[in-house]
């Protein structure tokens, strides 16, 4: 399964069905349908149906998926066995919003360290997560061997930082900066964008009811 690449879309619901199997096994569900999960989820059926034929043979016809090999499949497929270490740039509103968020998720992600030019900033700890100078980027990044940064600096610094960030080791980067970043083969970024999101939705509410 490891070896095969599933489209991204597929990707960015592994969470979700990850998340639904943990509900159902906590309330001695044992086996659960297509439909079902398709309903919780809110997800097309057709959906549902299409990225689970990417997972192999899991369920059996008419008596629908086992909760607990599911759950064993999908958690092995998010590494949920493994702690994801982060790091964070740019302690600002929104950085510091997403540190005082992580540090009371139990997830297999920890945001272990945070790069700030502030002085004020620099030394404090958010969160649980410490917060260091810039200068000290390439150095940190290497020696814990972090591979994931979220970016939440000014847009106008946001593709210097990522080339230190990738030159440093990161291999992927959750970007929620306006800044269209440009990165080598090999290197993964996902950005998030508040305004976007609310155009679209706003464009959904007026064109479909
Ligand atoms: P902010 O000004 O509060 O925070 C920016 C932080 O980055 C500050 O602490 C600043 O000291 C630090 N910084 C500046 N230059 C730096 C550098 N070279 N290296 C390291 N740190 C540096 O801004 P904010 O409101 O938190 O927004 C941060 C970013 O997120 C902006 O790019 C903004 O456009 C974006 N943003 C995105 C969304 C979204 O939906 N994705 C929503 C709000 C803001």
């Amino acid at each position: 399964m490891s070896n095969v690449k599933l489209p991204k879309a597929t990707i960015k619901r592994l969470p979700l069905y990850y998340r639904y199997m943990q509900k159902m096994q906590a309330s001695g569900t044992i086996r659960v349908s297509s439909a079902e999960i398709s309903k919780r989820l809110q997800l097309d059926a057709a959906t549902v149906r299409r990225d689970f034929s990417h997972f192999g043979n899991l369920g059996t016809k008419g008596l629908g998926y086992d909760v607990n090999k599911l759950l064993q499949f999908f958690s092995k497929l998010l590494n949920q066995d493994e702690v994801a270490a982060v790091a964070l740039v740019g302690a600002g509103n929104l950085g510091t919003a997403l540190l005082l968020y992580n540090s009371m998720r139990k997830d297999n992600t920890v945001v272990k360290m945070a790069f700030d030019i502030e002085s004020e900033k620099v030394g404090t700890t958010i969160g649980d997560t410490p917060i260091y100078h810039l200068d000290q980027l390439e150095a940190r990044i290497a020696a814990e061997q972090i591979e994931v940064a979220i970016l939440t600096v000014p847009s106008t610094v946001a593709q210097a930082i990522t080339d230190r960030l990738i030159r440093a080791g990161v291999k992927a980067i959750l970007n929620f900066t306006p800044a269209r970043l440009k990165v080598p083969t090999g290197v993964h970024v996902n950005s998030i964008n508040f305004s976007i999101e609310l155009q679209s939705l706003l464009y959904l509410l007026k064109n479909y009811h």
